[in-house]
């Protein structure tokens, strides 16, 4: 990680003055790289290496710190500053009811999937949101977002695909009002590119129905590119905050530092996955720690708590302290029963630092929901003695442990392999310390 790397550079500066020009030369090179990597802008980049450059210079090197901390610590704090800080970038709904929400961005973005998202996050808020597809293009967009209503049960309003856009939002936003409705949340079409007929419909949608937020949805996969069109629709529509998606894949995350710095329109969520509960708020502090690969520790913390089941966790803890750190299947059974409760264990592992790449490694290590079934059928089939020792698992066992779960003895053999890896996993979770995963699950 970035914080390693300098660390090495600054080696032989500990305790010996204060940095000079010369000394953080190197250090901010692997900023820089830190950052592109990261896919931040390179103008962003070349001003905010400036940035720290001239608040590192001249600074005092600390007896106690590793300058190559020291660095990292003006690094990450800037970088929360350029994101806004502590700026305050909720959602805001300071308008009379039905508050109008308007969600825009390219084809595939993840506006119709964010649509679903925010309107479930709202109804957590006890708001009572109407979902109103109004892309009337793209085949099956309307079918897509009733699906999850239906899932959600939440409203979607009845559009047909043969309406024009701007008549369908009059009518949505006449029909909320009417029937009580808090928020109103369109999702609009999207265009490979931008393009000026998509605009002037969207500004006509803006321009009648003043939507109280007009939410930039942005794919983070799309690296770079997504700044170029983030300024774009600011340009055109005057954008009031953005949604990142697709943040549990492999980007980092850069592009919200650029679209900030370029737009100067805050991110306000993050998008972690294709399930609905899969959006966070988002937070400055937490993005830059990624960027700077700390991992997303915070975050993973707040959603296994609010999903982990206590007594559960608790009684894990317990047994892993009494055993110091062994686990066995049945935990194992019990964890994969939680982290189906979680969402997808790709999005929570991605969150830990490091983790996502050991997920990768052990590939195919997320089941879905039928092998979970078939896990669960298997290690249901084991004695408790087996269950507290797979080592005894021998040939003659694996084959009675596959006859009784109706399964064979190569799929025993795949699971008691993957619950070794799984094993691993849980001793470097372990290694997070005293602030490590199970505290925070515990609560
Ligand atoms: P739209 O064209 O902008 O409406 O995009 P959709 O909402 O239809 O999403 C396009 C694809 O991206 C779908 O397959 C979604 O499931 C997926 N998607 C959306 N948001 C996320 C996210 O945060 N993470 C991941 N992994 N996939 C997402
Ligand atoms: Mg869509």
């Amino acid at each position: 990680t970035l914080s390693d790397k300098l660390d090495l550079v600054f080696k032989k500066l500990r305790g010996q003055g204060v940095m000079t020009e010369d000394n953080v030369k190197d250090a901010l090179r692997e900023v820089r790289l830190a950052l592109l990597e990261a896919d931040v802008n390179f103008k962003v980049v070349k001003d905010f290496v400036e940035k720290v450059r001239t608040r590192a210079v001249g600074t005092e090197v600390l007896q106690s710190l590793a300058p190559g901390q020291q660095v990292i610590k003006i690094v990450h704090d800037e970088l929360v500053l350029l994101m806004g800080g502590s700026e305050d970038n909720s959602l805001d709904l300071a308008a009379k009811p039905p508050v109008a929400i308007m969600l825009v961005g390219l084809q595939g973005a993840g506006k119709t999937t964010s649509c679903g998202k925010l309107a479930k996050y709202l109804k957590g808020q006890r708001k009572k949101p109407l979902l109103v597809p109004a892309d009337v293009y793209r085949p099956a967009a309307i079918e897509q977002l009733k699906v999850l209503g239906r899932q959600l049960d939440i409203e979607v309003f009845n559009s047909l695909a043969t309406q024009k856009p701007l008549d369908i939002c009059r009518e949505a936003h006449r029909y909320a009002t009417l029937n009580g409705f808090d928020v109103i949340i369109y999702d609009t079409a999207g265009r490979h590119q931008i393009d000026d007929y998509l605009m002037e419909e969207l500004e006509g949608i803006r321009d009648e129905l003043a939507p109280r937020e007009i939410l930039f949805v942005a794919d983070a996969m799309t690296g770079q590119e997504a700044v170029n069109v983030a300024q774009g629709f600011n340009d055109r529509l005057g954008i009031t905050g953005v949604i990142l998606t697709k943040l549990d894949g492999d980007a980092k995350g850069g592009a919200a530092l650029s679209i900030k710095a370029v737009t100067g329109k805050p991110v306000k969520f993050v998008g972690l996955g294709e399930k609905l509960d899969a959006l966070d708020v988002f937070h400055a502090d937490r993005l830059v720690s990624r960027i700077l690969g700390m991992g997303d520790v915070l975050t993973l913390i707040e959603k296994a708590q609010s999903t982990f089941d206590e007594k559960e966790a608790a009684r894990l803890q317990q047994k892993m302290k009494k055993s110091g750190g062994q686990f066995d299947l049945e935990d194992f059974r019990s964890q994969l029963q939680q982290i189906k409760k979680m969402g997808s264990l790709e999005s929570i592992m991605n969150l830990i630092p490091g983790m996502g790449k050991a997920m990768k490694q052990m590939q195919g290590a997320q089941p879905s929901e039928k092998e979970l079934k078939r896990i669960e059928a298997i290690i249901d089939s084991m004695t408790a003695k087996e269950r507290a020792n797979h080592t005894i698992i021998n040939g003659s066992r694996r084959l009675r442990i596959a006859k009784g779960s109706g399964t064979s003895i190569q799929e025993v053999n795949q699971l008691l392999k993957r619950f070794t890896e799984a094993q691993k996993v849980v001793k470097q979770l372990q290694k997070m310390g005293p602030k490590g995963l199970m505290k925070g699950m515990k609560g």
